[in-house]
């Protein structure tokens, strides 16, 4: 099938937003903060709530908001993430947060007619050894990683509450697959951060320290893809604005790196020559996750963002960070 012929343009993608009430949930995390962003040059009416006005675990308050407020479409990115260690640790957490916040949102976008709705899943709800590059119809066909069992459970049922809701509805909800993220807005939390961010801060600290080595978890031979924040804002408001008849959408560049590779590459945009060590205490996790990416090719979506001048952002959004007394829970 052509490209084209599914493509969305922007000006159409524009046009589509234009006057509407978008509800972004989780406004304040890295993807969230990077889906508002990507709505600065739209005229959509963007509807955003803090933790504070709104928490999403409460069905009433949810249910309130919602029929007060009557968003059109709304972007669900409000989630507890965390990596490989976090979610080693605080499975209950993930579990628990995960399924009432989604169940709150999913069922009131449905019982307040909300037009349409984007959710966004993981990776890790594939099957630890499903055939690569994955596509989308591998889901559920195989056991999971153990690390990470308890989220990737509730981002599967996320995933079939939005198909149960489009079966037994005819509700517009369509879930979303990215690889591991990066970008301005990550978390650096030396325990709880994903590789990227967790590597880009521990070559920054040896670097500062003067150290000859930097410590990568596991043995360095997983594969990992990765894509910048900004792109899978783009196509999550690719995948809203189109009219396509799929309820999942791997969102991916298509190619994939070794963590040892990864981790040079940070350290090169760190400027740090030392010598990686690896701690084999901690998990390797699934060796590889590559997605198949095709379908949302299909819509006309590709990353736009090259990897190095991509790692550069995340860079100098941890030197901003670590020069700013409101820091908070991002360090
Ligand atoms: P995952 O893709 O769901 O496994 O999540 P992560 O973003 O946490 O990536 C984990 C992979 O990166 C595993 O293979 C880890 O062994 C490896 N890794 C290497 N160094 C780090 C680090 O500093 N932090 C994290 N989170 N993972 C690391």
């Amino acid at each position: 099938m052509s490209e084209v012929s599914n493509a969305v343009s922007p000006e159409s993608q524009s046009a589509f937003f234009a006057g509407k009430k978008v509800w972004i949930t989780g406004h304040r995390g890295m993807l969230g903060s990077a889906m508002v962003r990507s709505f600065s040059n739209e005229r959509a009416e963007l509807l955003l709530t803090s933790r504070q006005e709104l928490d999403l675990c409460n069905q009433h308050a949810v249910f309130e908001w919602v029929e007060r407020n009557r968003p059109e479409l709304i972007f669900h990115i409000g989630a507890k993430v965390g990596g490989i260690h976090a979610n080693a640790t605080l499975p209950a957490d993930f579990l628990y947060d995960n399924i009432m916040v989604q169940t709150n949102v999913i069922n009131a976008a449905h019982r307040f007619g909300v037009k349409r709705m984007v959710f966004v899943a993981s990776n890790c709800t594939y099957p630890t050894k499903a055939e690569q590059p994955i596509k989308e119809d591998a889901l559920l066909t195989g056991p999971l990683d153990n690390n990470i069992r308890a989220y990737a459970v509730s981002k599967i049922a996320g995933i079939e509450m939005c198909r149960a809701y489009r079966k037994q509805y005819g509700s517009d909800f369509v879930a979303v697959i990215p690889p591991n993220l990066y970008g301005p807005g990550d978390n650096y939390h030396p325990q709880h951060s994903h590789v990227v961010a967790g590597i880009l801060r521990r070559t920054h600290e040896a670097k500062l320290a003067g150290k000859s080595e930097f410590v990568v978890w596991g043995d360095g031979t997983p594969r990992r893809e990765i894509l910048h924040v900004d792109d899978l804002a783009k196509a999550m408001k690719t995948v809203m604005a189109s009219d396509t008849k799929h309820d999942l959408f791997n969102v991916g560049p298509g190619y994939d790196h070794s963590i040892a590779e990864l981790a040079t590459m940070i350290a090169k945009v760190v400027g740090f020559e030392g010598k990686i060590v690896y701690d084999t205490t901690k998990p390797n996790g699934t060796m590889a996750k590559l997605l198949d990416s095709s379908r949302i090719r299909e819509i006309g979506w590709q990353p736009k963002v090259e990897e190095m001048a991509g790692l550069k952002t995340s860079y100098e959004d941890l030197l901003r960070l670590l020069e700013s007394p409101e820091a908070g829970g991002r360090l």
